[in-house]
């Protein structure tokens, strides 16, 4: 019988779309009907559960999933036994500590004695010892912007993406304690079967990440200019020259890193390029 690995993600919330759209670009097709909690792909060995992502680095542990995309912030706090394969690149946050936007803050002593309310008891608590502050943790599970203007807590402990939640609720933030984003999580007692198809799609999901972090670039050059362009970009292995129908010039495609490629266009251009083209790579296999 084949072999079959199961995959926790979240059911809906900030990490299922980009999760369930990488699933897609490694070429896996499965079916996702609103309410549905687990499902079967049609064309790869992968089984789904959609589930709380609370829930998914315990399940990943136990080995009812095999493989679990979940935040490292949830991670980090659950403090469960699981192998984390690869970082995934989306959503990002961080931890933070806040305060009241009136109030005065001298640094992290201001926490001494005081109470700060959160959902991350682990990952606070380490902090903070770390930090030789002694503080009361009052752990809620969700809103916990309000803690202060309810009075039960000086200062919070929670996500921060662009801080607009904070600002609503009358609060700054004063430190950054953990940087987070989604990672691949692996149970750590996988049969070798199951590692080979985990391997498969490690594969495809590496693909997928080198194509978007690339651009194919493909622009028009002189002829005299070449040997000047070709250093600038060397490509895969070397980059392909056409002839163009018009003579004395030529046809240059290569494939650049996305970070730098900017940087090159500039070189490119003072070059002699013209006519720069920059296309997306959808998957790419070194
Ligand atoms: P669930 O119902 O599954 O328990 P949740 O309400 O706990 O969902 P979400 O708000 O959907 O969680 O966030 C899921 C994860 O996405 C967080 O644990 C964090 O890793 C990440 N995240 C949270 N907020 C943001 C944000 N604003 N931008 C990017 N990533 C975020
Ligand atoms: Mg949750």
């Amino acid at each position: 019988m084949e072999t079959i690995i199961r995959i926790a993600v979240q059911k809906s919330g900030r990490l299922s779309d980009d999760s369930l759209a990488l699933i897609k670009e490694c070429g896996i097709k499965f079916y996702n009907g609103t309410g549905k909690l687990k499902s079967t792909s049609t064309n790869f060995p992968i089984e789904f559960l959609f589930l709380r992502d609370d829930d998914i680095p315990g399940y990943v542990a136990d080995g009812v999933a095999d493989l679990g995309i979940v935040g490292e912030n949830e991670l980090v706090e659950k403090d469960k036994e699981v192998n984390t394969l690869k970082k995934l690149g989306f959503s990002k946050c961080r931890l933070s500590l806040a305060i009241p936007k009136g109030q005065d803050y001298p640094g992290i002593d201001f926490f001494q004695g005081k109470n700060i309310a959160t959902s991350y008891p682990k990952i606070l608590g380490d902090f903070l010892s770390a930090k030789n502050i002694n503080a009361d943790i009052h752990e809620i599970s969700g809103s916990v912007e309000i803690a202060p203007s309810i009075g039960l807590a000086e200062g919070i402990c929670d996500i921060v993406s662009s801080g607009s939640t904070l600002m609503m609720n009358g609060l700054k933030e004063v430190e950054e304690i953990f940087k987070s984003e989604a990672v691949l999580i692996a149970n750590k007692e996988l049969s070798n079967a199951k590692k080979e198809v985990v391997e498969k799609l490690l594969f495809r999901m590496n693909a997928v990440q080198t194509g978007k972090s690339s651009k194919y670039v493909l622009m028009n050059v002189p002829n005299a200019s070449i040997d000047k362009i070709i250093k600038l970009i060397p490509g895969m292995r070397s980059p392909t020259i056409l002839p163009l129908a018009q003579e004395g010039w030529s046809s240059v495609h290569s494939v650049l890193n996305e970070d730098t490629f900017w940087e090159h266009i500039e070189e490119l251009r003072a070059a002699g390029a013209e006519g720069i083209l920059v296309v997306p790579i959808e998957k790419m296999i070194l």
